[in-house]
């Protein structure tokens, strides 16, 4: 999934959990939603987060490959945690998105590691590929569903 369609389809999910949750997202939430649905690619550095922070992410894909830990359970554990032990909203939604981009690359074909470093194996639901058409639509469905929540 390409950095514009983790932000938008992060920002979607994080306002049907404030909706379902009864939970407010105060614009610094959502800030934070928008930053941290882009973190995990920071093992690929051809990322739109990897080309801004390149020594720090050749280290992280070295050590880890892309799709590796920051795509895992324990990084979806460590920002649950997260999240339910932070006053700061910007905090809560950098922990939002890093764990909905987990999510949605769990629906595309290439499929996550979750259960990192117990096995290497990928978990997925496919339902697009990534830069392809089938993304493309849940793009326009993320911003159709953004434009609908803040103006209609
Ligand atoms: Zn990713």
């Amino acid at each position: 999934m390409r950095y514009y369609t983790h932000i938008t389809t992060s920002l979607s999910m994080s306002l049907i959990y404030g909706q379902l949750t009864d939970t407010a997202l105060p614009t610094s939430v959502l800030v934070g939603v928008a930053v941290g649905s882009v973190l995990p690619d920071i093992d690929e550095t051809k990322s739109y987060i990897g080309r801004r922070t390149g020594p720090i992410s050749r280290f992280v894909k070295m050590l880890f490959g892309h799709r590796g830990i920051t795509h895992s359970g324990l990084v979806i554990a460590f920002a649950i945690f997260g999240a339910m032990n932070t006053d700061i909203d910007f905090l809560f939604g950098l922990s939002l998105g890093v764990i909905f981009h987990i999510v949605g690359d769990f629906f595309s074909k290439g499929g996550v590691p979750l259960l990192l470093p117990l096995t290497k194996d990928r978990f997925k639901f496919p339902l697009y590929r990534t830069g392809k058409t089938s993304e493309f639509v849940i793009f326009c469905g993320s911003v159709a569903f953004l434009y609908y929540f803040f103006f209609m």
